[in-house]
């Protein structure tokens, strides 16, 4: 779902390092060797690593929120002025 900010197995903090990560194996680098210039040398933690994946951009495709984003925010957050176009943010 999203990326852990533990390890699983051993709780050693491993989230800030998922961006870099991830950004270096989508560029084609060796996904051993951008752990191992992360320093990150337990193995449990490089199964955390390389077998996250995430899917919440997926899943947000299927909402129930999707396409009422617009309704629920002039509903609860904008005031109707009565001129048009014209609305104002509720304090
Ligand atoms: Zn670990």
């Amino acid at each position: 779902m999203l990326p852990p900010v533990r390890c699983f197995t051993c709780g050693a903090p491993i989230g800030h390092l998922w961006e870099e990560f991830k950004s270096r194996v989508s560029r084609g680098e060796d996904a051993g060797k951008v752990l191992d210039s992360l320093g990150v040398t337990r193995y449990c933690c490089r199964r955390t690593l390389t077998t996250t994946i995430t899917y919440i951009e997926d899943l947000a495709k299927y909402s129930i929120f999707k396409g009422k984003r617009e309704k629920i925010v002039r509903k609860y957050f904008l005031v109707e002025t009565g001129e048009g176009e014209g609305e104002s943010w509720r304090p």
